[in-house]
């Protein structure tokens, strides 16, 4: 199918793209990688009168880490840069092994993570990490620029907090409280596929306790969940085998996983459990796991 008639606009600078398109008012979108965008206007789930490409706004497509230890992620950066980044290799072990599982090669050259954080599907991977790494979104409009944290900037289902005239401008991660561990495990139909559930865990550990925990959990709900019982029950403490069994089983109770094609909600539920289990426990390294009959 062909997406409806819409106007298309390619602003030079953020400035600009601003004006642009508060001009558009409701029926405006921005344009970043087109990964999720064109598919769903190609269905006709959006029709947009007007697009505002991003692609020819100068300096977004950085990731670097502050002095201070935060990591920022600019809005035209890649899944593919991140993908194959040795800043994220040697800093974010919860990011890097994800950005090798979001979608396929073609995707990830062209797809976003400020973008996946936008578009705020259930089963996107980039806003389940960011969560659990107690990440944020920086949102610029005519008004001037502001935070929100990743746990209220996603509201629902492909719903956001930001004002149709403002622009994702990047993601931060803010700096780690102690050392970093953690990764991200996704069970999929077959290799580039959405989850069928995903989990990302991020501890923070000082001498052995454990200073910062989260977890969160992709396509197992209406929205990215937070599973912060689950990572309060690490908190404090070393990690024993007694709080990691809590954790998952806590992880496992804040799923609200549907019967589907992929799978039962059981069988989710359970896989929350497994995977919490593993990541915490560090019996794998592998951070892909493909089931691979539908
Ligand atoms: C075949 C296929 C498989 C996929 N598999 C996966 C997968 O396994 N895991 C996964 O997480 N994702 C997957 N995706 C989605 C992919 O990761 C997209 O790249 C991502 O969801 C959106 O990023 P984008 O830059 O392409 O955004 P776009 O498609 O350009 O935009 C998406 C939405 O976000 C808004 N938006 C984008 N950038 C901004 C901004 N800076 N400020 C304000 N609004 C903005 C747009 O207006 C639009 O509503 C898949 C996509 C395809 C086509």
């Amino acid at each position: 199918m062909f997406p409806s008639r819409f106007r298309y606009e390619a602003p030079r600078s953020l400035d600009e793209a601003i004006s642009v398109l508060g001009d558009g008012g409701d029926y405006a979108k921005v344009l970043a990688g087109g990964q999720s965008l064109v598919p769903m206007m190609k269905l006709r789930f959006a029709s947009p009168e007007l697009i505002v490409d991003i692609n020819n706004l100068p300096g977004l497509d950085y990731h670097r880490a502050d002095p201070d230890g935060s990591l920022h992620v600019g809005a035209l950066c890649r899944h593919a840069t991140l993908e194959f980044s040795g800043l994220l290799k040697s800093t974010q072990p919860t990011m890097a092994a994800a950005a090798p599982l979001v979608a396929d090669p073609l995707v990830r050259n062209r797809g976003t993570l400020v973008g996946s954080l936008c578009h705020a599907d259930p089963q996107g991977d980039w806003a389940s990490v960011l969560l659990s790494l107690g990440g944020s979104v920086i949102a610029q409009g005519p008004r001037g620029r502001r935070s929100i944290p990743l746990a209220e900037f996603v509201t629902g289902p492909f719903q956001n907090v930001l004002e149709h005239d403002e622009i994702a401008v990047e993601a931060v991660v803010p700096p780690a409280a102690g050392a970093r561990a953690g990764g991200y495990l996704k069970l999929e139909r077959r290799v580039g596929d959405f989850a069928t559930v995903g989990v990302a865990v991020s501890i923070e550990t000082s001498g052995a306790d454990v200073v910062r925990a989260g977890i969160a959990l992709t396509g197992v709900g209406g929205s990215t969940i937070g599973a912060d019982a689950a990572a309060a029950a690490l908190t404090g403490a070393p990690l024993s085998a007694d709080s990691i069994a809590e954790a998952a089983e806590l992880a496992a109770a804040a799923a609200q996983p549907r019967t589907d094609h992929r799978g039962t909600a059981e069988y989710k539920r359970h896989l929350v459990r497994v995977f919490v289990t593993r990541l915490l426990g560090g019996t794998t390294t592998a951070a892909r796991a493909t089931e691979r009959a539908a």
